[in-house]
């Protein structure tokens, strides 16, 4: 067909394969979502709701809340349905964009959708960031964006705010715009918010999709300078927040008290089943600051299957470079972290059993 860009004919599709079980936790979700006296004041507030009136044209009254939320002039806050969105309009707006590898991929599937030069350094061994080659990546070549997950994304880890913070003065000194995307920094130890504030070329992502338990409503937010967040904002599609959506989000920033309270279980259980998964034969769990950990198996392939059998649902990581072998499980509710530690040992029993009868069978010790 010649009426579209020939580039993103042969481009693959974003990487997700949906696959039903009982026990879903393939998608960095909150088991917990809105309590149920929040959900019953939220479905007396739809019912009041004018769905046949458009909502606002860049929800400025949810953008408002949010600013008072987060302390961040209303001028800077782009909110979108969710920060895919944004991620989506920032990419449009760069010169070229620059990532870690691996990352979160919606900044490579963006610039590429997008036919923008894109690069990306390896983080180090260890998953360390690799703080002299994005320098000399910042320093060589035409500026653009600098997308760094942090809590990264899909590893877990935290990368010290020292550290994130001299990427940033580079980045500034070379006049990149570099983006903070914290969808997961309620699960992490700090977070680069006050230095954003003080520096225009530095901007902060978040989402109510995680530690918020909205990942159904839609809602992202960028907090950026003024002039960032005025391009962005024209990128994004006009009155493109549903009006239900930015009355749900509107609703949870009045009641922030249950993400505290979500977030404190979800980081107890995180280290619980990290310390459980100590004892797994074959697998080993990685450090996470985040709500899921990466988990490094001998067979990505045996191990999604094995646990799908068991009726719990993962999420295979080793299609990445130097993630061979890795799967990712979302920290959910004690019960079913318990159904997803059951079902890791059952397998390595069975794995196990498997091997001993081939032993036998073979006559090997
Ligand atoms: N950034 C990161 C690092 C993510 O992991 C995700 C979701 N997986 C997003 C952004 C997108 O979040 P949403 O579009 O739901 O706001």
């Amino acid at each position: 067909m010649k009426a579209l860009k020939p580039h993103l004919l042969a481009l693959p599709d974003y990487p997700y394969t949906m696959a039903q079980a009982l026990i879903k936790l393939d998608q960095n979700e909150s088991p917990y979502g809105l309590p149920p006296e929040l959900k019953a004041e939220l479905a007396s507030r739809l019912a009041e709701l004018p769905l046949n009136r458009y909502p606002r044209m860049h929800a400025e009254a949810l953008a408002e809340r949010i600013a008072d939320f987060e302390g961040w002039p209303e001028s800077g806050v782009v909110v979108g349905p969710g920060s895919n969105t944004i991620i989506f309009a920032l990419v449009a707006a760069s010169q070229r964009v620059l990532d870690v590898q691996p990352s979160f991929v919606h900044y490579k599937h963006s610039a590429h959708l997008l036919a923008t030069p894109y690069q990306a350094v390896p983080l180090r061994e260890g998953f360390e960031l690799p703080v002299e080659e994005l320098q000399e990546a910042l320093n060589n070549g035409e500026p653009g964006v600098f997308f760094l997950p942090n809590p990264h994304t899909p590893t877990g880890t935290f990368f010290a705010p020292e550290r994130v913070s001299a990427l940033c003065q580079t980045a500034a000194a070379a006049e990149w715009l570099m983006i903070v995307d914290e969808a997961y920094y309620q699960f992490a130890p700090a977070d680069m918010k006050r230095q954003a504030l003080e520096q225009p070329n530095l901007g902060i992502l978040r989402t109510f999709s995680k530690a918020w338990g909205l990942a159904g409503a839609r809602a992202g937010y960028l907090l950026a300078g003024e002039e960032v967040a005025r391009v962005v904002r024209n990128l994004l599609p006009p009155f493109g927040v549903p009006s239900p959506t930015a009355l749900a989000v509107e609703l949870a920033l009045e009641h922030p008290g249950y993400v505290t309270e979500a977030v404190e279980k979800v980081r107890r259980e995180r280290e619980r089943v990290y310390l459980e998964l100590k004892a797994h034969p074959t697998w080993e769990a990685y450090p996470s600051h985040t709500n899921f950990l990466l988990i490094r198996t001998p067979d990505a392939e045996a191990a999604y299957l094995g646990l799908l059998k068991r009726g719990v649902l993962v999420r295979r990581q080793d299609h990445i470079p130097g993630l061979e072998g890795a799967i990712r499980v979302t920290i959910g509710t004690p019960v079913e972290n318990d159904a997803f530690l059951q079902a890791a040992f059952d397998l390595a029993k069975e794995e196990r059993e498997k091997e001993k009868e081939l032993d036998d069978a073979t006559g090997e010790d």
